[in-house]
């Protein structure tokens, strides 16, 4: 039987149409600058979103770090999420390899940064603070949808207050279907944007930054120094390509497979669910069955990564369908209820 692979939407593998897409991809040497396909993406991401430029990238994690090093010198601050990404889940890059220093502030429920908690937290111009350069926020944020008008306003006080604003979009295109708009009129509101193509999306690697031609020409000389100068990296990039020809419009379907499952989950004794949002569904089950939970799924080949927390965290993606949400919902029945 398949796995049905609920840890996270990174887990997808890449279709076969997909694999043939890389196959028949033309590739050139990517530090040159001369790979076709590399270059079609980032110029394509681009003019999607607004932009200037794009750098393809191998992870989302770097795109971040690649953004807020051009954002900021040595010595500067960018003001972030406690919850977010680009502060927690990052390894602290920016301060171990950028020398910038993360000002974390807590999120509302709603993933959404307060703007007079962003005010309060921007530093006066003096010698004893760093100097606060940039605004970053996510969306989505544990799949919440940030609102759009959040995000004018958000791009108003950055203009009013000199500081830029990034996106880390990782899940960009699963809000801009959320919400039924173009990506574009999300990303209008920012001055960079990462985007992850490797997600929901289900390129096997990859990830583009987007920005003004000035601030890509600076993340591009990070990456190199980084590490992440890539040669024929085509192939990677045609499936990147693929991903957004024939991937986005279906994450509706993800997004519609998380409702029935937390539909299933709703009334569940020992379940408590505690929201749905896009591809995500958490629920609360008790602490001490968790590892006989885990265990009882896995027999039934469905895996979910169970942390610390008795707050699971289950995501739909392309490699999960109908028939793999009716096997979660019969196999956590038969746990439950028995
Ligand atoms: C996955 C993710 C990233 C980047 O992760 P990589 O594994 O480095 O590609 C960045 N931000 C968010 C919100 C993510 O979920």
């Amino acid at each position: 039987m398949d796995w049905v692979d609920l840890r996270s939407d990174t887990v997808t593998k890449p279709t076969r149409a997909m694999r043939e897409a890389m196959l028949n991809a033309e590739v050139g040497d990517d530090v040159y600058g001369e790979d076709p396909t590399v270059n079609t993406l980032q110029q394509r991401l681009a003019d999607d979103l607004g932009f200037e430029a794009g750098l393809f990238v191998p992870s989302g994690t770097q795109s971040n770090l690649l953004a807020l090093m051009s954002h900021c010198e040595r010595g500067d601050e960018y003001i972030v999420g406690a919850d977010a990404h680009t502060y927690k889940f990052e390894g602290g890059g920016a301060a171990v390899l950028g020398s910038i220093q993360p000002q974390p502030i807590p999120h509302d429920s709603d993933g959404t940064l307060s703007l007079e908690k962003v005010a309060a937290a921007i530093k006066p111009v003096d010698p004893h603070f760093a100097r606060t350069r940039l605004l970053t926020l996510e969306n989505t944020w544990h799949g919440r949808v940030l609102p759009l008008d959040y995000l004018q306003a958000a791009h108003d006080f950055t203009r009013e207050r000199t500081l830029s604003l990034h996106l880390d979009g990782a899940r960009l295109y699963n809000a801009a279907i959320a919400c039924n708009v173009a990506a574009r009129e999300i990303t209008s509101h920012f001055d960079s944007v990462s985007v992850c193509l490797s997600k929901g999306l289900g390129a096997p690697v990859g990830s583009v930054l987007v920005g003004s031609a000035a601030l890509i020409d600076k993340a591009r000389r990070w990456r190199k120094v980084a590490g992440g100068g890539w040669r024929q990296a085509g192939m990677l990039a045609a499936a990147c390509m693929h991903a957004l020809d024939h991937h986005v419009a279906r994450l509706a379907d993800d997004h519609a497979r998380a409702v029935r499952l937390a539909d299933g989950l709703r009334d569940m004794p020992g379940v408590k669910l505690l929201g749905q949002y896009t591809n995500m569904v958490f629920v609360d089950v008790p602490a001490e069955r968790l590892r006989e939970l885990d265990a009882h799924l896995r027999a039934a080949s469905i895996r979910i990564s169970i942390g610390y927390l008795p707050t699971l965290r289950l995501v739909t993606h392309l490699d999960v369908d109908d028939a793999g949400v009716e096997r979660v919902l019969d196999s956590f029945r038969s746990f439950f209820e028995r």
